[in-house]
């Protein structure tokens, strides 16, 4: 199955090999843009069919995401789930719930993303349920970028885990081979 997922998402131009520029200033092999999988439908309907199905079992009632990408996951899972879906945008200080979006008190809600870089959109999604008084339940991302590496504290699914290499530019072996580099 992942090795499924993986081919769909590099046949979709997901997933590319190359030699890329990271926004941390490191180089890496491999570069995810989730817009690729996210303007098709199907595709996503495909894979939050994977995330609806794995937490359907535990009451969802309510399916939160942090902005851009994760308002399509969110509205995506809460359709299948038969759920309300909302999303939370970045404030000075973290992240809320604007729009009217109401959480009521202990309403079991599944966070969800795009891609899994370093957990901090998905950290504030989770700390805002929780200021509305909610109960975050799990999370659910279409890509782990970290291999596992993050924790929310929570029941964690995702529909593929890549380990994404990354290399000091002075020990980049793509720049010893003098692969031209690509800013993203
Ligand atoms: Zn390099």
């Amino acid at each position: 199955m992942a090795n499924e997922i993986e081919s769909l998402l590099r046949q979709v131009g997901a997933v590319l090999d190359g030699h890329f520029l990271l926004a941390s200033g490191r180089h890496s092999p491999l570069y995810v843009e989730k817009f690729r999988l996210l303007e098709q439908p199907s595709h996503t309907e495909r894979l939050c069919r994977l995330i609806a199905d794995h937490f359907r079992p535990q009451g969802v009632q309510l399916v939160a995401a942090p902005t851009t990408g994760g308002i399509i996951l969110s509205y995506e899972v809460a359709r299948q789930l038969g759920v309300r879906g909302i999303f939370a945008e970045k404030v000075q200080e973290g992240r809320r719930f604007g729009r009217g979006f109401r959480v009521a008190p202990g309403e079991r809600t599944l966070v969800v993303d795009d891609v899994l870089t370093t957990g901090s959109s998905i950290r504030e999604v989770v700390e805002a349920v929780r200021a509305e008084g909610g109960q975050p339940i799990g999370v659910a991302v279409l890509v782990d970028r970290t291999a596992g590496r993050v924790d929310f504290g929570l029941p964690f699914f995702a529909c593929l885990t890549l380990e994404l290499p990354s290399y000091d530019p002075a020990e980049c072996p793509l720049c010893a081979q003098r692969v031209t580099l690509t800013v993203t």
